[in-house]
């Protein structure tokens, strides 16, 4: 049988004028009702002397305060557990989720109604499709299932579409690998960390998992790695399958932009349900195609807790749909999620990111686990320090390695010296899940 490559032929072809005719009369509607129901959009809107009606066109979006992860914190903070964020009686909510609470954050709080649920599912299912999920699949998903948002909705969307699912939840990384091959798995959903961990296990088992499994897809989520061209590359390698790179972000409930089949180095924005502004960060002033800036959402979904031009801090730089051959007519952020603007380390003068250092290192396969560590030096100079392990069978390429990967990082930082040390095998921390390869050691350095 013959399917179309779209989720939602029609929305996802949509020529971009009825598209923003789409998106001027859901935007208008969103904030009618966030208006009329939720405490928090009520005094932000009437302290910038905002109301609904204003909005005419898609350029009074700006019209709208933006919202911030701070205001919500703050919101909580003062009313727990939801703050006065909730658009209805919390009886009308059906599940809680937590984001998944980064090192001393306090985490996002967060219900859902059956509706919620639906449109969560939903945007799922616009992503998995289009990179190729199909009745047929047997999907299997290497996740915890525990209060972090995370593949729950990409679970329901398998389901929605009719693959055969198979939880992994609480399990070894050796059962789950033994279950992917027995059951004949398909598809993957992982984190890329976990992806990798996955094959590094298989292969300590004996396992060639590009020969011996039936997996031709793994679906990349919730860290930014995923659309790193060295990263997937040794994914796409290791797992002899097509990998995608899907985000979304608990403050939403799903994802926002995916990966279609075509795999154009970039995600489609899910325009029909989103508005993706891209600000420069300082001026708050839109940036063209083709820049970087700040990722600004405004999501049409989730109905318990509105979101409106709520600032991500991600960075990110928009192509038009026309970069891809897939047909869609939404646009794509080329490279996915390239960051996030507060991630940036001010190092003498140049600017570093951790992604684009981790995209440099991605590209020698003999290194193995590495810390991005940055310190002060007699108290006066600040140095960067890249600690890496070489992988068994390779230690001969480390002096070659340690010259070239010094020119490397340098000509990609303005001349920047990036200091390299290798340490022993199994010194540096190694991820399962969510990666954390940056250390800032130096004094006062997260005020
Ligand atoms: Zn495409």
């Amino acid at each position: 049988m013959a399917y179309s490559e779209y989720w939602n032929p029609k929305n996802e072809t949509l020529p971009r004028e009825e598209l923003q005719a789409l998106q001027l009369l859901k935007l208008r509607r969103f904030c009618e009702w966030a208006y009329a129901t939720t405490p928090f959009h009520q005094r932000k809107f009437d302290a910038a002397g905002f109301k609904p009606e204003q909005i005419k066109t898609l350029d009074d979006l700006r019209r709208i305060p933006f919202m911030t992860r701070e205001e919500w914190m703050e919101s909580l903070m003062e009313k727990p557990l939801f703050g006065d964020l909730l658009a209805t009686d919390s009886r009308n909510a059906i599940r809680y989720h937590l984001t998944s609470g980064t090192t001393g954050r306090t985490p996002i709080r967060v219900l859902d109604s059956m509706k919620d649920w639906d449109w969560i599912n939903e945007m799922w299912c616009y992503g998995i499709w289009g990179f190729g999920v199909r009745p047929e699949d047997v999907v299997y998903f290497a996740f915890g299932y525990g209060s972090f948002i995370g593949f729950w909705g990409a679970h329901y969307a398998c389901e929605k579409l009719g693959a055969l699912v198979i939880p992994g939840g609480a399990q070894t990384t050796e059962a789950r690998i033994k279950q992917i091959i027995e059951l004949g798995v398909t598809t993957v959903f992982s984190t890329p960390t976990y992806a990798l961990h996955l094959w590094q296990k298989s292969r300590e088992m004996g396992i060639d998992l590009a020969r011996e499994s039936k997996v031709n897809k793994v679906i990349l989520s919730g860290e930014p790695a995923g659309s790193i061209p060295a990263v997937k590359h040794q994914l796409e390698e290791a797992w002899g399958a097509r990998c995608g790179d899907t985000a979304g972000m608990t403050e939403i409930g799903t994802i926002m932009i995916f990966e279609c089949s075509h795999q154009p180095g970039g995600t489609h924005i899910i325009e029909d349900h989103f508005i993706e502004e891209v600000l420069n960060p300082n001026s708050d002033e839109p940036v063209g195609y083709g820049e970087l800036g700040e990722r600004i959402v405004t999501s049409f979904g989730r109905g318990f807790i509105p979101l409106i031009r709520y600032r991500t801090k991600d960075m990110v730089m928009k192509v038009p749909a026309s970069t891809c051959t897939c047909g869609r007519t939404w646009d794509i952020y080329s490279g996915g999620i390239r960051g996030r603007w507060d991630d940036m380390k001010l190092i003498r003068g140049t600017n570093v990111y951790p992604r684009a250092v981790e995209a440099i290192i991605r590209e020698y396969p003999a290194i193995d686990e590495f810390q991005i560590y940055i310190w002060r030096k007699e108290e006066l100079q600040d140095e960067i320090t890249i600690k890496l392990e070489i992988k068994t069978g390779h230690e001969a390429e480390w002096p070659d390695l340690e010259h070239k990967l010094t020119k490397d990082l340098a000509s990609a930082h303005e001349g920047l010296r990036f200091n390299i040390e290798r340490m022993d095998y199994g010194v540096l921390p190694h991820f399962e899940l969510k990666a954390k390869r940056l250390v800032d050691a130096r004094p006062l350095a997260n005020y």
